[in-house]
């Protein structure tokens, strides 16, 4: 949909991002009195969206445990029929509050069913599982989460309103007001990332304008997906409080624009001491016999989304092939040139478009690798 010319302008940036905030800090630095806010966070039916809500507590937990369990309305978050509603609220992992902060916590959760089964888009219950089975290999994961920010008329914030900014090569890691657009709001979000909690570790303008990276990790096992979920929800609050939207979309724009992708780096144990380079060498050999099934689990459309992105062109390889490298950015996987050098440490899947769950993600790449497993079908793949 196309705005009018003048609305567009005017609906850049939402209503409430223009609401005093200065009054709101009054209202933060109110004691408490002993009670805890809890922010309990989830991913929702569509496997994109994440919900919060937020209850009391009168003691401030010290642990996940010490979170009790909750629920929500299932109907109103596309996770359940109006008739049997209640889905459960399970918390998996505890974060400091960087919004209303000290003593007050966002936790992530597991969503389960009336009947106590995970949710269809409760992905974390199978990779706990399996991160269960290989946690002497120590697997551990960085995330490069690339995202675009948009006004809320859905247009690249900053773009101009009706055109294009000049073609892609001064944006990538640019300064200056005519090279890079919302620095604020990705500088926000790194501290908030910090005093939260989440292993944050760098951020870079990218390829795009007004389109950004940030990376995760290492964390090690069921960390990373939590960790990502958790530093995504973030993202989503702070654009919320600056009037714009973040999306994930892995092709925002079609045309001669870069998409955006989660590359996942990852290594294990044995790939990280002295000859490692023979077990990446190994892992990347299954993985690329293993192809269409991580394509069709690195996307929540089974690789349909990915299929905008994965063209071959704007350092991506082809969806419908696998290929491997040092140093190469053309490639399914790049081993990068000092892992080539020195003989260990670690390889980068490139496939992961940016609106992938990273614990379908990581699960897989556990899988394949560390367990050996073969064969195309997923259970989360329904093509
Ligand atoms: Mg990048």
């Amino acid at each position: 949909m196309r705005p009018l010319r003048r609305s567009a302008a005017t609906m850049s940036v939402s209503h409430s991002s223009r609401l005093n905030k200065g009054v709101r800090d009054q209202y933060m630095k109110l004691p408490q009195g002993g009670m805890v806010l809890v922010t309990y966070v989830w991913i929702d039916g569509t496997g994109e969206g994440v919900r919060c809500k937020t209850k009391t507590l009168d003691y401030e937990p010290k642990s996940i445990e010490e979170i009790p369990e909750w629920n929500f309305d299932g109907s109103s978050t596309f996770q359940a029929e109006g008739s049997n509603s209640d889905m459960y609220l399970v918390p998996v992992n505890m974060f400091r509050d960087p919004f209303c902060l000290d003593p007050n916590k966002l936790v992530m959760c597991e969503v389960l069913k009336y009947n106590r089964k995970p949710a269809e888009t409760n992905l974390r219950h199978t990779c706990k599982e399996v991160m269960d089975l290989v946690r002497d290999h120590r697997p551990w994961f960085g995330m490069e989460q690339e995202y675009t920010l948009l006004g809320i008329n859905g247009h690249p914030y900053g773009w101009p309103d009706n055109g294009f900014p000049g073609p892609q090569g001064p944006y990538y890691c640019g300064v200056g007001a005519d090279k890079v657009y919302g620095r604020d709001i990705v500088e926000c979000h790194y501290k908030a990332c910090l005093y939260a909690g989440i292993l944050i570790c760098g951020t870079n303008a990218e390829v795009m304008p007004s389109q950004w990276e940030f990376q995760v990790g290492p964390c090690e096992g069921i960390d990373m997906g939590d960790h990502l979920w958790m530093a995504r929800f973030i993202l989503h609050r702070v654009c919320e409080d600056f009037g714009v939207v973040a999306t994930l979309d892995p092709k925002p724009m079609t045309g001669n624009w870069n998409g955006a992708g989660c590359h996942t780096n990852y290594s294990t144990d044995l790939m990280r001491k002295d000859g490692g380079i023979k077990h990446i060498e190994d892992a990347i050999e299954r993985l690329g016999k293993r192809h269409d099934y991580h394509i069709c689990v690195y996307d929540p459309r089974g690789g349909k989304d990915n299929s905008r992105r994965l063209t071959g062109k704007h350092e991506t390889s082809s969806i419908h092939e696998f290929s491997a490298g040092v140093a190469n950015r053309g490639a399914s996987i790049r081993i990068p040139r000092q892992v080539g050098q020195e003989g260990k440490g670690y390889f980068e899947d490139r496939r992961p478009a940016a609106n992938c769950d990273p614990y379908a993600v990581t699960e897989a790449i556990s899988r394949t690798t560390i367990l050996n497993e073969t064969g195309k079908e997923s259970k989360n793949c329904d093509n």
